[in-house]
């Protein structure tokens, strides 16, 4: 092993930048690849998707982050495999990437669970290039239907969300906000009233991690700002313009946005390395994959036993944790030390709803909801957002939105090659060719 051992990330995500700041001041090489240049705070994604924020507001570029730190090293590619043998990182069309130690914090994409359709047709939120792929369709959808208002009964203003946690309740509740406040008096001379957002659950309640009355208490705050909450529906099949149900009922709309769950990154099955629950890498307490003692798994890709039978959720804050421990685990082998099992450390969950509403579940079993914990909710996303610049930048916008009701980014940017904008969202098809 050099003097400096080298120690490779793959992702530049929540769990791969707390790995990366763990060790940029010891004696180590870092190696941070990611395939894009920019780190995503994907909690805010869904502002971008409906025009309460700029993509550059919740995006971060990789190497500003390190500008300082002469030993971290950022290289853009994606990995297509790790060579166990030479213990090399393969990287597409670039030569390979040598590492002592491995950690890999490569996140989750969009489970679609096999449902037909759904890759082909409908809008994922994991993304920045999703998500102005999402803004630009439901704005183009409004200009459409201004044009020629008979589409909208052919669903041109129908939104379907299909996934009551977290992300679809706040996809939903920020629809309704836009439609309601903002197009209604962008489209005068449309009948916005006449547009409906529909969020589909197949289980009989929302916020499946949160308690009953947060889940109540989302419920209610939806239908009142006008969501149709359609639970224990199950989505069988979609299609261009319609989304069918298992008990025979469909809808005719050509927004689909797909929040229904995630999978292991692809890189997962690349590894041949075992595989739980959503294709995520298992790992071992101290957070090693079984049979490489030098590499580490965290955050979305890995599957982390919670020592209470079940998993650790797939959160932000279970991968800055576990990016944290895989770095410390490295530095206890540097220096002979024996290793320490993964002790997480719940900070609590929150989800918002739209305007005043959010619920939030704190450490010790406090529960809040309506406008304190709104204003939790906002702070905690402030304080963990990436940059001062993008800090001062969302909050700005967030009080500008507040007293205005105006949405300034509710802007259609594509390349300009003469494509419109509801082109499907599968694999492959993103608008700046990011994937
Ligand atoms: C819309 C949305 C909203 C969310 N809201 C919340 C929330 O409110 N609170 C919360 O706690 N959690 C939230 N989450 C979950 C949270 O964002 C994730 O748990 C967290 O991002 C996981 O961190 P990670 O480092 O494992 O992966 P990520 O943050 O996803 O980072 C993975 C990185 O790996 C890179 N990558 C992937 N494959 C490759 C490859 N082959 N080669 C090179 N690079 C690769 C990606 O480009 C990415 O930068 C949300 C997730 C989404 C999608």
């Amino acid at each position: 092993m050099a003097e400096r051992p080298q120690v490779v990330i793959i992702g530049a995500g929540f769990g791969g930048l707390a790995a990366a700041k763990r060790l940029e001041a010891e004696p180590v090489d870092v190696v941070l690849i990611d395939q894009r240049n920019y780190h995503t705070f994907l909690p805010l994604l869904y502002q971008v998707a409906t025009a309460g924020l700029n993509a550059a507001d919740v995006a971060y570029a990789t190497r500003g982050l390190f500008r300082r730190q002469q030993r971290v090293f950022f290289r853009r590619g994606r990995v297509m495999g790790v060579d166990w043998d030479q213990r090399c990182v393969q990287i597409d069309d670039e030569p390979p990437v040598a590492f002592d130690y491995l950690i890999v914090a490569a996140g989750a994409s969009a489970n679609f669970f096999g449902v037909p359709g759904a890759a082909e047709y409908s809008y994922p939120l994991y993304t920045l290039p999703d998500a102005l792929r999402l803004r630009n369709h439901i704005i183009d959808m409004f200009e459409e239907a201004d044009a020629d208002a008979s589409i909208v009964e052919e669903g041109a203003l129908t939104f379907v969300v299909v996934g009551g946690g977290p992300t679809g309740v706040e996809v939903a509740g920020a629809l309704a906000e836009l439609i309601d406040k903002v197009f209604r008096e962008d489209f005068h001379d449309l009948d916005v009233h006449r547009s409906r957002i529909v969020l589909v659950e197949q289980a009989p309640h929302l916020l499946g991690p949160f308690d009953r009355r947060s889940r109540d208490y989302a419920h209610k705050v939806l239908a009142a700002r006008g969501v149709e909450v359609r639970l224990g529906t199950v989505v069988e099949a979609i299609e261009a313009d319609r989304v069918r149900f298992s008990d025979g009922g469909s809808i005719a709309t050509r927004t689909l946005v797909w929040a229904a769950g995630v999978k292991a990154g692809e890189l997962a099955s690349t590894l041949g390395v075992t595989q739980g629950r959503g294709g995520r890498i298992a790992v071992g307490s101290d957070l090693s994959i079984p049979g490489h003692p030098t590499a580490f798994a965290v955050g979305d890709i890995a599957d982390m036993d919670d020592g209470k039978g079940g998993r650790h959720p797939q959160l932000a804050q279970v991968a800055m944790q576990g990016g944290r421990h895989a770095a410390e685990q490295v530095l206890a082998t540097m220096g002979k030390r024996p290793r320490e099992p993964f002790s997480y450390f719940d900070k609590g969950t929150m989800a918002t709803i739209g305007r005043r509403a959010a619920v939030a579940e704190l450490p010790g079993g406090a529960k809040l909801t309506g406008a304190l914990a709104w204003l939790a909710w906002l702070v905690l996303h402030l304080l963990y957002l990436m940059g001062v610049r993008n800090k001062v930048s969302v909050f700005v916008n967030w009080a500008w939105n507040y007293f205005t009701w105006d949405r300034g980014p509710r802007l259609i940017l594509r390349a300009e090659d003469g494509r419109r904008g509801h082109e499907p969202a599968g694999p492959g098809r993103s608008v700046d060719g990011d994937r």
